[in-house]
C-alpha cells in the first residue's frame, strides 16, 4: 500500500493539495466538519477555537496538511508569510489590531501541540499573561 507521503506526492502531481485522512483540521478546511470560519481563501482557513482561552481565540491553518512547524520546507515560505498577513487582517476584522494580540504556535509534545496539523493561535480581547 502506498504511504501517505507517496499519496501526497501523487495528489500534488494532480494539482490536489495534500490532506491527511484522519486529520480534523483537514476536514474543517474541506468543509467536512463544522467550524465558525472567520476568514478563508485558497491557502488558509481561520476559524474560532472550540475551547477558547481568551475572549477572541481563532486558529489559522494552511489548507495543506503540514503536521507541525518542524515539517515546513523552503517551498512553504510564501504560505507562512501569507498566514501572518491573514493573522493581521483577522486581528483588524475582530478589532484587535489597535490594542494588540498574540500569535502563537505550539510545536510538538513539549510545546503543547495536541492537533498535528500546523496552526497558529490568534489570541486577544484581554490582557494576556506572560508565556511559559
Ligand atoms: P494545540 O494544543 O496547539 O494543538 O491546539 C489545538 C487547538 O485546537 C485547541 O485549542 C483546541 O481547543 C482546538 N480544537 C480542537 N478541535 C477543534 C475543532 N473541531 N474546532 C475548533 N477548534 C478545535
Ligand atoms: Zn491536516
Amino acid at each position: 500500500m502506498a504511504s501517505e507521503r507517496e499519496n501526497n506526492y501523487r495528489q500534488l502531481a494532480k494539482g490536489v493539495r495534500p490532506v491527511s485522512a484522519d486529520c480534523i483540521f483537514c476536514k474543517i478546511a474541506a468543509g467536512q466538519l463544522p467550524a465558525e470560519v472567520v476568514y478563508q481563501d485558497d491557502l488558509v482557513v481561520a476559524f474560532k477555537d472550540i475551547r477558547p482561552v481568551a475572549p477572541i481565540h481563532v486558529l489559522i491553518i494552511p489548507r495543506k496538511h503540514i503536521p507541525d512547524l518542524t515539517a515546513i520546507t523552503p517551498e512553504d515560505k510564501e504560505l507562512l508569510g501569507h498566514i501572518h498577513l491573514v493573522a493581521v487582517q483577522v486581528a483588524r476584522q475582530l478589532g484587535l489590531a489597535e490594542c494588540g494580540f498574540r500569535l502563537v504556535n505550539n510545536c510538538k509534545e513539549e510545546g503543547g501541540q495536541v492537533v498535528y496539523h500546523l496552526h497558529f493561535h490568534l489570541l486577544g480581547g484581554r490582557q494576556l499573561r506572560i508565556l511559559g
